[in-house]
């Protein structure tokens, strides 16, 4: 959390490293949040972690592919 500028080097390293964590990992529109389901996956992208609006929702920001 230093400084980081470098936006487009850091989007393919995450993405790197979303991939290996199983994570489908495209970032949504508005920069926000990030996929979380499998790579690969069918439907819309989804963030289960990000942008809900209350604790006992399931998921978080959604949007197509
Ligand atoms: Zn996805």
């Amino acid at each position: 959390m230093s400084g980081q500028t470098d936006t487009t080097h850091d989007e393919a390293a995450s993405l790197t490293a979303g991939h290996a964590a199983g994570y489908c990992w495209v970032q949504g529109p508005g920069a926000r949040g990030r996929c979380t389901r499998r790579p690969g996956h069918d439907d819309d992208h989804v963030d289960y972690y990000n942008g809900r609006q209350s604790i006992t929702d399931v998921e978080g920001y959604r949007w197509p592919q």
